[in-house]
């Protein structure tokens, strides 16, 4: 099977580079025992690319991307690059990405691994077999709308200003997402805003029921106030299938449902743009983490989170969801089998290094296609 797909790998800083080399040896054993073979390419960006070019990413790397079926990132930043001005810091990479590829959805699951209850902190019975999908609006809302900024008044106090600001089409786009996606799950999308006290949020609520009435009767929707959301989500997060809101909401929410599950070394994230005519739609994949300058180089970063992003690019840009279900399924083995990172050991627990990890991967996926 010839995939015929163009993938852009960004290891990026720190951890990026070792938990990317497990995704390269996932992708390499698709290549031998699938006969599936996808045109690599490999960049810089982040730090790497500082050292390199003098910018967190060039405009050939973000033309590549661009051009890519998908594009896979490991982590950016560090210390090395902390007291570089604002504008050159290596997450300006990252964010440039998102801005020229225009990825206005993020989707972020938080899965509870059965094997994982007990590293989450909430009762088992809360969390286990906990499989939700938020997807928040990633390029509106209160953190681009203007006016922005502080001011200083007449009597000499400041003042900052902030704008919550949304249109028809930011909402409609990100909702289509969720509905999209429910139909591929359980078919419920809850819509979360602040409708009570909030024009941009009754314009929300509007929208997403239009879209629904009119293209999606056949998904459950409801509608909750963003309080109520995140109380519901360490009360009984189970209920929730699909959420969908805005970038501020979304913000706190992935965070807070992601801690539902455990370690962050476990959690990937997708960031989904428009298609284009040939119904190609811009994607960058990454795991939810950070470089991790703390373990950076020692060959321990739990690599699950950059597999499972892995994973989800086979899922939502290559159409490949068997692939991906073998993929999570060598995940899922893996961690009931007891193998642990130090991030996922509980104390005293034996612990595997990155590449043990991607070792034990490979070899429940071979088990996988003899079975
Ligand atoms: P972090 O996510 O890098 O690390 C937080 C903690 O989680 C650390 O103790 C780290 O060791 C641990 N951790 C993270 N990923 C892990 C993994 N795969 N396996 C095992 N343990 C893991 O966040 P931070 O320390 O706040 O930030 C470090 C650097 O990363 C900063 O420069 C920050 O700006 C950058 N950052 C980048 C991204 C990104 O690239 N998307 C996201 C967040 C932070």
């Amino acid at each position: 099977m010839a995939a015929n797909k163009k993938l852009l790998i960004l290891p990026g800083d720190g951890i990026g580079p070792e938990v990317m080399a497990e995704v390269g040896r996932v992708i390499d054993w698709f290549g031998s025992t699938r006969a599936l073979r996808f045109e690599v390419e490999e960049d810089l960006v982040g730090g790497a690319a500082i050292d390199a070019h003098g910018v967190p990413v060039t405009d050939a790397t973000v033309a590549k991307a661009m051009a890519a079926d998908a594009v896979l990132l490991g982590a950016v930043g560090g210390p090395k690059w902390d007291d570089l001005p604002f504008e050159c810091k290596p997450e300006r990479g990252l964010l440039r990405l998102r801005k020229d590829m225009a990825l206005y959805a993020n989707l972020r699951p938080a899965i509870c691994f059965a094997a994982l209850v007990s590293a989450s902190t909430l009762k088992p019975e809360v969390v286990a077999g906990l499989d939700i999908m938020i997807v928040r609006e990633l390029t509106g809302g209160v953190y681009f709308g203007t006016p922005r900024g502080i001011e200083t008044l007449p009597d000499g106090t400041r003042r900052a200003i902030n704008t919550q600001v949304y249109t028809t089409p930011e909402i409609r786009r990100v909702a289509r997402v969720a509905f999209e996606l429910a139909r591929k799950r359980r078919g419920k999308v809850c819509s979360v805003e602040k409708a009570n006290v909030m024009e941009s949020g009754v314009l929300w609520r509007e929208e997403v029921q239009a879209l629904h009435d009119a293209e999606y009767p056949d998904v459950a929707l409801s509608h909750m106030y963003a309080d109520n959301c995140a109380m519901q989500l360490v009360r009984n997060p189970k209920q929730f299938d699909v959420i969908v809101t805005d970038n501020l909401f979304g913000d706190l929410l992935s965070d807070e449902a992601a801690m539902l599950t455990g370690s962050l070394g476990m959690l990937p994230s997708a960031s989904l743009g428009d298609a284009d005519e040939t119904g190609r739609r811009r994607a960058l994949y990454e795991p939810v983490h950070g470089s991790a300058p703390d373990i950076a180089g020692q060959g321990i970063a739990n690599p699950i989170a950059c597999v499972l992003s892995f994973a989800m690019m086979l899922r939502y840009s290559l159409d490949l969801g068997a692939e991906a279900d073998l993929v999570e399924n060598a995940v899922r083995a893996v961690l009931d089998a007891g193998v642990r990172t130090a991030d996922l050991a509980a104390p005293g627990e034996k612990t595997v290094s990155t590449r043990e990890m991607g070792d034990a991967l490979l070899a429940e996926l071979d088990r996988q296609v003899r079975a």
